[in-house]
Formats: C-alpha cells, sequence, structure tokens
C-alpha cells in the first residue's frame, strides 16, 4: 500500500520519541559529530529539510561505523529497518523491492538510528512518481578548477534557466561544487526534464568548450566544470538540502541566497556546526520562496540569454 501522502506539517519543536541506540558513538571522528549531535542537527533543522525529504523516495548512505568505517549506498527497504521508516511502492518497480521513505520527523531520526549520513532523494514526489517537481544541474569541477569559476558557471546556468521562465536556487554540494536546483510544477515527464536539462548543458559546453563539458569524461574534464545533468532522470537521486555528508568535517549541503554566494568560500563551508548559527542569524530563509517559484518546464524552446 501506498504511504500516506498528505504533506507534513513542520513543528517548530519536537521532542524526539524515536530511540536511539548508541547515541555516543561518533560518526564524524575529526569533528567530534555523534550519533546524538546528528539526531540534534536534524531535530533542529527539520522545518527547513522536510519538505525534500518526506514522501519522496530516498536513497540512503549509511556508514554504521561513522565516516571512516564501510559504507553503503542504500536504495531499497531492508529487513529489520526502523518502524518510522516507510516504504514505499514504485509504480514502475519490482513487485518485491520497496524504496525508502519517511513522512514525518520520527522518520528523520529512524534515518539517523540507521546510521544514514547522507540523505538523496529523487527530484519526484510520491503524489506523481512520473512528474519531476525538481531539476537538478550538479556542477562538478575538475582538477584545478578555482572556486570563483564554479560560482560564475551556477550564476550561467541561472542566466539560462530565467531565459526559459525558470527560476534557479543555489546550495553547497557540501563536496566539491554546487547544486543549482530549480522547482518545478510537476506537469512535465522525466523524459522532458531530462531532455531540458541536457540541452541545456550542451549548450553551455558547446559555447565555452574551454570552461565546460556535458559528458563524464575524466580526461576532458581537467581544469573543465562538469555540467553533471544526469540527476534528472527517473530513479537518479541528489543530495538533499541541509543533509550531511559523510566527509572530514561534518559538512552539509547548504542553501545560499545568489547574493551571498560571492562570499561563500568553498563548497564544504557550510557543516553541521555552524549550521545552526547561520540559520539564526540569518533574517530569512535562503531559499525563502522556492516553493512559491514553480513553474512548468518550457518543452519548445531553450532560449539564450540575450547580450
Ligand atoms: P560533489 O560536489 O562532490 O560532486 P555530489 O553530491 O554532487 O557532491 P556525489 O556525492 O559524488 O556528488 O554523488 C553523486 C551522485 O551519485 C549523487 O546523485 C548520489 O545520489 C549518487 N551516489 C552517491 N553515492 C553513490 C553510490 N555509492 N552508489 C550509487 N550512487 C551514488
Ligand atoms: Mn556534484
Ligand atoms: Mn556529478
Amino acid at each position: 500500500p501506498a504511504a500516506n501522502t498528505s504533506p507534513a506539517r513542520p513543528e517548530k519543536e519536537q521532542k524526539r520519541t524515536v530511540t536511539l541506540t548508541h547515541p555516543d558513538r561518533i560518526y564524524w571522528p575529526d569533528a567530534g559529530v555523534s550519533k546524538e549531535s546528528l539526531a540534534d542537527y536534524y531535530a533542529a533543522v527539520w522545518p527547513r529539510i522536510a519538505p525534500f525529504i518526506v514522501d519522496r523516495p530516498l536513497a540512503l548512505l549509511r556508514c554504521p561505523e561513522g565516516i571512516e568505517g564501510p559504507r553503503f549506498f542504500q536504495k531499497n527497504t531492508w529487513k529489520g529497518m526502523n518502524a518510522h521508516i516507510l516504504a514505499l511502492d514504485d509504480p514502475q518497480g519490482d513487485a518485491d523491492g520497496h524504496l525508502i521513505g519517511i513522512h514525518d520527523l520520527d522518520g528523520l531520526m529512524g534515518l539517523v538510528q540507521s546510521a544514514a549520513l547522507e540523505i538523496h532523494p529523487w527530484g519526484a514526489s510520491c503524489r506523481d512518481w512520473e512528474k519531476p517537481d525538481e531539476l537538478v544541474m550538479d556542477l562538478d569541477p575538475g582538477d584545478d578548477v578555482p572556486w570563483k569559476a564554479v560560482i560564475a558557471a551556477a550564476r550561467e546556468v541561472r542566466e539560462r534557466l530565467g531565459a526559459s521562465g525558470l527560476t534557479a536556487f543555489v546550495k553547497t554540494s557540501g563536496g566539491k561544487g554546487l547544486h543549482v536546483v530549480v522547482p518545478l510544477k510537476p506537469e512535465a515527464g522525466w523524459d522532458i526534464v531530462k531532455t531540458f536539462s541536457r540541452t541545456l548543458a550542451q549548450a553551455m559546453a558547446s559555447d565555452s568548450p574551454d570552461r565546460f563539458v556535458a559528458t563524464v569524461s575524466k580526461a576532458k574534464r581537467h581544469g573543465k566544470i562538469l555540467l553533471d545533468y544526469l540527476r534528472n532522470q527517473r530513479g537518479a537521486t541528489s543530495v538533499a538540502p541541509y543533509s550531511t555528508r559523510a566527509r572530514p568535517g561534518a559538512p552539509v549541503s547548504m542553501p545560499v541566497t545568489w547574493e551571498e554566494l560571492d562570499s561563500v568560500t568553498g563548497p564544504a563551508q557550510f557543516t553541521t556546526g555552524n549550521t545552526l548559527e547561520r540559520l539564526a542569524a540569518l533574517r530569512t530563509d535562503p531559499w525563502e520562496t522556492f516553493h512559491a517559484a514553480r513553474h512548468p518546464i518550457e518543452t519548445r524552446t531553450l532560449r539564450k540569454p540575450r547580450g
């Protein structure tokens, strides 16, 4: 049976009801982040992260012994899974396999209990599996690409999206690059969204072949930025805004405003250690208008910016 798909209501502060075993287990030794402090982090950012992870298929990077131990990327439910994690039925999937979902803060705490150190949602919600409500352009800098060039690339992606009537938002990946994320009215199917994003990446690569590539080819990437559009196909995932990364320093994928982007010092600047202070200091959510900015993807044209 499909999960209840009514929208979750983020609560301001919620007490933890999910039992954490081994709360003192250290997940990020260099940053001193324990399982319990991860739970505290997610409880604090719950209202921000909820719209991006509730009621959509999730892949998890699980690291039961922390970032220095074994890790596995998990797309399906498992035996003995925490009771607050949901099994989702992919309408096009195998009858015997279920995808992973959550519906509330307890579900997120279930993920913490399961040592999910990264949360990677689909670009579509369970309300309509076949119509993405997000487009992600993943900017992957090759060796020797200055950070400022990654920022400039994100701005160019934004400008081109804007010429097609789409509103773009940006976040650090918490790894090496930036993600430009576009809220979509879920009207077009995966094929159209993928074709649209590929066309955009290829246009940029063909206009600036010295700066961008649109296909994964390590040899060609040296000194260039890969415009990775392949997040935009059915079953593909990207790390959620506010998700932690299983990398040194406990970085998080952080939404930022276009205005502040030039002052962002790098892709892993934001961590579990500085996020709450950042959010408290901001007057508004950096992605405040995200959900109000949904436009349908324009299927016919991919206009180049003027000038
Ligand atoms: P970076 O800025 O370093 O590129 P990223 O989040 O853009 O960070 P990765 O962490 O390299 O990129 O993840 C690449 C993609 O592959 C993500 O969309 C993720 O959902 C998926 N992924 C990550 N780890 C695995 C894995 N072990 N197996 C399969 N897919 C994975
Ligand atoms: Mn990337
Ligand atoms: Mn990539």
